[in-house]
């Protein structure tokens, strides 16, 4: 297994759910974590708690992955001793509604697109260059099951997602020649706060998507993408599907 001690990782969507959970496995592990949402807040919140418990480095960064002029600026703007990215974790992502599409609000597809796919590769784009010309480092990027398969509702969602796949088999072949790796993770239903963002806040119609399933956890994604990224240099894990038992 390689080591992530002292490896930089830049983890998106780190203030909640599946990033949340990777900071804390990557923490564990010696990592040094640069940790990026909007809520700084809650980035704050972990940064003390990683900290305390594993004597985590832990650099923050306010972010809405949406703003290309802001992710290039905070890309470029990194510290020397955190400029040097050796793993980015493309997390940052949502669902809004599950309209259908002639009905659907042009204001949540956006957020969607703009988010699931254009923060990835604005991401991409400003951190690759340097893994290019260190020779070294891993892409990984949130895909889902809904890149796998269309539900009823699910329309544009579904279409980031498997814009999320496309570009990462796209990524991984314009890498070719390089020791740079990229790898999808396409995980089923996650319990975490997604459900809450997809219904803009109803707590009572998010509760009730588990409802017959016991969905995954963070720490089951996270366990997942600990292990792509700790494999030997020259194993890339392409793509993982995984789904609680229960879920179709
Ligand atoms: P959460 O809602 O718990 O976390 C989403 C994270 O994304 C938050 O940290 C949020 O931070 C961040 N985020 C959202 N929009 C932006 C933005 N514009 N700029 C920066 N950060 C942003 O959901 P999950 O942990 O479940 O989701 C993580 C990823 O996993 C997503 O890509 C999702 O599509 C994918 N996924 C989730 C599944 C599930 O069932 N939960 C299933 C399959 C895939 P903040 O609001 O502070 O900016």
């Amino acid at each position: 297994m390689a080591s992530l001690e002292n490896q930089i990782i830049l983890i998106t969507g780190a203030s909640s759910g599946i990033g949340t959970a990777c900071a804390k496995i990557f923490a564990g592990a010696g990592a040094k974590l640069i940790l990026a949402a909007r809520r700084l807040e809650r980035l704050q919140q972990l940064a003390d708690t990683l900290t305390q418990d594993f004597n985590t480095e832990v650099h923050l960064l306010e972010l809405d992955v949406r703003d290309r002029s802001a992710v290039e600026s905070a890309i470029s703007n990194l510290p020397s001793s955190w400029s040097d990215i050796d793993i980015l974790i493309n997390n940052a992502g949502l669902s809004r509604g599950l309209d259908k599409l002639h009905e659907g609000s042009f204001t949540d597809w956006e957020e969607m697109i703009d988010t699931n796919i254009k923060g990835l590769l604005y991401l991409s784009r400003y951190v690759v260059p340097g893994m290019v010309s260190r020779s070294r480092g891993h892409v990984v990027n949130l895909g889902s099951i809904a890149g796998h398969q269309t539900y009823p509702g699910g329309n544009v969602y579904c279409a980031t997602k498997a814009a999320v796949r496309v570009i990462s088999e796209g990524l991984k072949q314009d890498l070719l020649g390089t020791p740079v790796r990229v790898t999808s993770v396409d995980p089923g239903m996650v319990e975490t706060e997604f459900s809450e963002v997809r219904f803009h806040g109803d707590t009572e119609r998010a509760k009730k998507v588990y409802q017959g399933v016991t969905p995954l956890t963070p720490d089951d994604i996270a366990d997942v993408i600990f292990f792509c990224v700790t494999r030997s240099p020259h194993v890339n894990i392409n793509e993982v599907v995984l789904m609680p038992v229960d879920q179709a």
